[in-house]
């Protein structure tokens, strides 16, 4: 297989959340406490910051029956160019397709004079990312769960012709119960012919697919969510993403390399690691497919509990 030389980097940084795009000095105004659609059909009070993305405000807001929302709020001053327009409208018209009870539910969207607002299903637990900085790592059993609602929320997505392009454990949410929520469709891809090739580089560079970076010229597809939840499953269970270094550059070079390893301290189970480099396989066409994932040992041979306590928020549940 041709590799082609590192193309620039994505424009997030590794493992870290986006940082926010805009200074203090040109920060946009807070959306009104009121917000209301232009045309008067909708109203929700704003009652809380949920946090902040590469181009929007997520804010907590109710609806005059009291149901509760995270409102994604996008500024229609960020939307001057055509591309932020079309980036917008895509993932719109993505996220509003899909219905599934492991991705967040689009609710709504509507705008008025100053932003365009989606309001979304609520998740109040957080990431999987702020849950394993607390954590420091998952037990198997807990990684299981989790990697079984992602999966099939991916399937899902599959079958609806989406790649999702940015998995990673900050773009997954959790809702009261613990269940894994897929959220920000913002680089997701809609696949409208079979055998269609995406060429955009997309994706957080812990996450992105060897072939995102270099098979430029044949371009990717579904496979590169496969990978990420390889790098996914290495993570809840070692603690830190498999080529995490200093540098992107560094990063890069060590998806290409293949070269990661299984600290020692904190060795995964050997049907966790026999399925991890399975997934992580350079060639698209040599990944497992979902279901041969979930077919594997590593989830038929160990307990898959049917829900985890909210005592996981601070320490390891026993599932015995
Ligand atoms: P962007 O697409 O701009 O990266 P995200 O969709 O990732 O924005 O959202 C930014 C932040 O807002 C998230 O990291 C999270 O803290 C919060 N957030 C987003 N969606 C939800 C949700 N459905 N429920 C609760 N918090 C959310």
């Amino acid at each position: 297989r041709q590799m082609t030389p590192p193309p620039k980097p994505p424009a997030k940084a590794p493992g870290s959340p986006p940082l926010p795009r805009q200074n203090s000095k040109t920060a946009p105004p807070s959306p009104p406490k009121v917000i209301v659609d232009k045309s008067g059909r909708v109203s929700f009070n704003r009652v809380g910051f949920l946090g902040e993305g590469g181009f929007a405000r997520v804010y907590e807001v109710k609806d005059p029956r009291g149901m509760r929302y995270a409102c994604k709020v996008v500024t229609k001053s960020s939307l001057k160019t055509k591309k932020a327009k079309t980036k917008l409208y895509a993932e719109i018209k993505i996220h509003r397709s899909l219905q599934h009870p492991n991705i967040v539910h689009f609710q709504d969207c509507f705008e008025d004079e100053l932003n365009v607002y989606m309001t979304l299903e609520l998740c109040t637990s957080g990431s999987l990312m702020d849950l394993l900085r607390r954590r420091k790592r998952f037990t198997e059993p807990e990684s299981r769960f989790f990697m079984v609602q992602l999966i099939g929320a991916c399937h899902y997505m599959h079958t609806h012709q989406v790649i999702h392009r940015d998995l990673k454990l900050g773009n997954l949410f959790l809702d009261t119960s613990m269940n894994v929520k897929v959220g920000d469709f913002g680089l997701a891809a809609l696949i409208e012919k079979e055998g269609e090739r995406k060429k955009t580089i997309c994706g957080t560079p812990n996450y992105i697919a060897p072939e995102v970076l270099f098979d430029t010229a044949n371009g990717h597809s579904f496979e590169v969510d496969t990978w990420s939840i390889g790098v996914i499953l290495y993570t809840l269970v070692v603690g830190r993403p498999p080529f995490q270094t200093k540098d992107v550059k560094a990063i890069y070079k060590r998806i290409r390399d293949n070269e990661y390893e299984f600290p020692p301290d904190r060795s995964p189970s050997s049907n966790a690691q026999n399925l991890i480099q399975q997934i992580l396989t350079p060639n698209p066409s040599e990944r497992p497919t979902l279901h041969e994932i979930v077919d594997h040992a590593f989830f038929t041979q160990g307990t898959v509990p049917s829900y985890i306590p909210t005592s996981a928020h601070d320490a390891p549940p026993d599932f015995r």
